[in-house]
């Protein structure tokens, strides 16, 4: 199994969390989201415990909210001591309106609209991680006339290549987010920024990519960054005090993938750190991270309902279920994998070879192509596993499908988080 959340019943059915999937989707109905909230706090604990170990906890966490915000999210998260990564309004209100502390978020985006930034100011949010030139000069003259001074930093395009797919893939030149280190634009904003009154530049932000198995990429954007903090004490006069390395920790999607268990990804980023430090001459800074698939992306599943099972004979079989690129448009995107178990077969081989598509109208709405599963029949129970990070929060209303449910589980019961939207839902803004 891929995580030690799901296991199979003595009815053959798979749980999650301890809880039967089968009785899940019949009491919530499908699609249905399923989070196992010890999980999620497991993974918060375990970045945390790693930074008090290797760095004396001279560090914060910014759950990365964009991979799934809802407010019980905020709340479970800053019940953990994390900090919050927000890159819109929408997310900062579903933060705020979930009582998360301002002072713990962070504000990211490649084109923050100036209300967005006004309002970040209004809620006094702890950080701004500005993007781009155009953002400090609307940032300081909006703090001016509010009478603040905003924290901020710097994003950094560290200029490293990771293998990861090209559509998330970020610390490289060729970006849209962020300041280029190789042509001068790094150290220039660095030297604009600290001659303003009315932000105060007190750290710099990379962010790699995402899904991440490597190590390497880490350690080597260590070394720039302390090394580009240095740059910036020598040539503006300050020293900044904090780094944030941004998210990319990879999770277990397949069988076959073996991601860096988080404890050894900090060490290997607080001893680079150290290094990188030590070489430089700089004072070691406040880390940060802003993990977002790595705190919700494992032990999550969701349920569908099989319908349609279309055999195209010599070609393949088409296994349609109830949802599809509406509640995951992650294979359409680009070609993410996923593993699916037919959730009231669990105990049975997963022998037949299957394409998961949706009910959209659109050829691309797959959830994936030639997987094994279970013989599939009409009105089984479908669980793809590993679906919590960037589900939800890239869900949409095409073809009119209402947005599913989602459900928390712990220790052998579930709760609603978020409701399952209604016709009504669909229609309650047409005029
Ligand atoms: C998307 C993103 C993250 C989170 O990435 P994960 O791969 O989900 O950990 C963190 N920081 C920034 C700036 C991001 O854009």
């Amino acid at each position: 199994m891929l995580s030690k959340s799901y296991a199979v019943n003595g009815k053959g059915h798979l749980t999650i969390g301890g809880v039967d999937t089968v009785e899940l989707a019949e009491n919530y109905g499908t699609p249905l989201y399923v989070f196992d909230e010890n999980d999620i706090r497991n993974s918060c604990r375990e970045f945390k415990a790693a930074f008090d170990k290797y760095y004396g906890g001279n560090a914060r966490v910014y759950y990365a909210s964009k991979a799934f915000s809802c407010k019980e999210m905020y709340r479970l998260t800053d019940s953990e001591g994390l900090c919050a990564d927000v890159v819109s309004g929408g997310e900062l209100y579903t933060a705020l309106s979930a009582g998360f502390p301002s002072e713990n978020i962070g504000f990211h985006g490649n084109n923050k609209t100036p209300d967005e930034l006004a309002y970040a100011l209004d809620s006094r949010v702890g950080r701004i991680v500005v993007d781009n030139i155009y953002e400090l000069h609307t940032l300081d003259a909006l703090a001016e006339e509010k009478g603040v001074c905003q924290k901020i930093l710097l994003r950094i395009k560290p200029g490293i290549d990771c293998h990861t797919h090209d559509y998330i893939k970020t610390g490289q030149i060729d970006s849209k987010f962020g300041f280029a280190l190789e042509n001068g634009e790094a150290l220039e904003a660095a030297k604009l920024a600290t001659a303003m009154e009315n932000v105060e530049l007190v750290g710099i932000h990379c962010h790699i990519g995402s899904q991440i198995f490597e190590t390497q990429p880490f350690v080597d954007a260590a070394d720039i960054m302390v090394s580009l903090a240095k740059t910036i004490e020598k040539n503006c006069g300050k020293t900044l005090t904090e780094i944030n390395f941004g998210g990319g920790y990879g999770i277990k999607y397949l069988e076959s993938d073996s991601p860096v268990p988080k404890g050894d990804s900090i060490r290997l980023l607080c001893e680079a750190v150290k290094e990188a430090s030590e070489k430089y001459g700089f004072p070691l800074p406040t880390l940060a991270i802003e993990p977002g698939r790595s705190i919700v992306g494992d032990a999550t599943l969701t349920l569908y309902k099989i319908g349609v099972v279309k055999t195209i004979k010599d070609v393949r079989t088409y296994v349609s279920v109830d949802g599809g690129m509406s509640d995951n448009p992650r294979y359409a995107l680009y070609g993410a994998e996923y593993e699916a178990i037919v959730a009231n077969k669990a105990d049975k081989p997963r022998d037949f070879t299957a394409t998961i598509a949706g009910k959209c109208c659109e050829s691309g709405d797959l959830i994936q192509e030639h997987t094994k599963i279970q013989t599939p029949e009409v009105g089984d129970t479908l669980a793809v596993l590993s679906t919590g990070a960037y589900n939800y929060s890239m869900a949409s209303n095409y073809n009119r499908i209402p947005r599913p449910a989602a459900v928390m589980v712990k220790d052998g019961s579930s709760r609603l988080i978020i409701e399952r939207e209604t016709y009504e839902d669909l229609i309650r803004k047409d005029i």
